[in-house]
């Protein structure tokens, strides 16, 4: 029994202690989602009928990643060693930095950069080295290059950059894999349907690369919670021993193989989310908000001190965007994922209400 007096309580380790807490702001999203980067609509309708099929007899076996793994592999031209499916790419994150990260490493990326990869790093012994974009918020290569020691065991790239939208070339990608064989290069393509290059095509043949892939973007999959790491097969080996077998789930496995098949309707959903960004930014730069050049489904721009007060604004507009203020050298900053060109024309009208409003009260004030 336990003894309600007793001051004893379990102790977590001391790196968790000092973690940093991370909540994304999910609640009561029932509104147009500008706020996540997902796919603004709706996943492809073979998804939605392969879930319509699945059996209560399927779900109560263990789920058997091997067979879509394969697949996936198959699809992304490569060798099924060189495939881990993961439970989205948080996932694999995590687990490639617990398999790779010891006390005395560094982890090495530029920010402001996808949160999840600090918070992952800190709950290991490595430390968090970073370097700061400059206001352009370009990938900061020449600084990357030179803070690499031979302690870096880890570099983690997001490309297309979040909230940024920025984008490091291939030729800076080798460069730096090959200035630190001692550490994994992570590239991180979240965005890659978006964006359109890749270094898929080197995995395997750069023995330090490992690409991410998430299904939560373009592929409007984020609640069934599906990614990918690829990378050389020694390298996957070691990421296996730490991935648990199960954690993709069976209904996600099962959706992956239509998700790829139907290419017309990734294709579509691309097309319209670039087609919308173009109109959006033309719309920013009518209404002279500052905006970073993006190269994926969302737009990062600059709202000044009035930032909270913006993002409430839109809320009651009925259009959620993200405040990216408390990111490194992004203060004033708000991210707009880009939807639908009918979804974004209705962000316009309730963008340009918010800033009338703003800029009136700045008159007054
Ligand atoms: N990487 C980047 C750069 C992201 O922006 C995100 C999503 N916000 C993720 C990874 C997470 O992807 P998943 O949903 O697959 O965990």
């Amino acid at each position: 029994m336990a003894d309600a007096t007793t001051t004893v309580a379990p102790v977590p380790r001391a790196r968790v202690r000092s973690m940093k807490e991370y909540h994304p702001p999910l609640g009561s999203r029932d509104a147009m989602r500008l706020d996540f980067n997902e796919n603004t609509l709706e996943c492809s309708p073979r998804v939605r009928e392969t879930l319509a099929q699945i059996s209560a007899g399927a779900l109560t076996r263990y789920p058997e990643r091997e067979p879509v793994e394969a697949i996936v592999a198959a699809h992304l031209g490569l060798r099924a060693e060189q495939v881990a499916l993961t439970n989205g790419v948080d996932e694999a994150i995590h687990v490639l930095f617990e398999t790779f990260l010891e006390a005395g490493d560094e982890v090495l990326m530029p920010v402001p950069t996808y949160t999840m990869y600090e918070v992952y790093a800190s709950v290991t012994d490595a430390r968090v080295v970073t370097v700061q974009a400059a206001d352009d918020l370009q990938f900061p290569f020449e600084r990357m290059m030179a803070a690499i020691t031979p302690r870096t065991k880890v570099i983690a790239i997001a490309n297309p950059n979040s909230p940024s939208g920025s984008v490091a070339t291939r030729t800076q990608l080798l460069e730096l894999a090959q200035r630190a064989p001692q550490a994994v290069l992570l590239v991180d393509e979240a965005y890659f349907h978006f964006f359109g290059e890749t270094v898929m095509d080197l995995v395997g043949t750069l023995p330090n690369l490992v690409v991410a892939r998430t299904f939560s973007k373009a592929y409007g999959l984020a609640g069934l919670r599906l990614g990918l790491l690829a990378g050389p097969a020694d390298l996957m080996r070691w990421v296996r021993r730490v991935l648990s077998p199960y954690s993709v789930n069976s209904l996600a496995l099962a959706c992956l193989p239509p998700a790829l098949e139907d290419t017309a309707y990734l294709d579509w959903y691309v097309g319209e989310v670039l087609a919308a960004r173009a109109e959006f930014e033309a719309a920013l730069d009518a209404a002279e908000v500052r905006r970073w050049p993006s190269r994926t489904n969302f737009v990062l721009v600059e709202i000044g001190a009035r930032h909270g007060e913006f993002v409430r604004l839109m809320r009651e507009a009925g259009v959620l965007v993200r405040d990216r203020s408390s990111d490194p050298g992004c203060d004033g900053r708000v991210r707009i994922t880009i939807g639908t060109r009918g979804q974004m024309r209705q962000a316009v009208t309730a963008l340009n209400s918010a800033l009338a409003m703003l800029r009136a009260e700045g008159r007054k004030g």
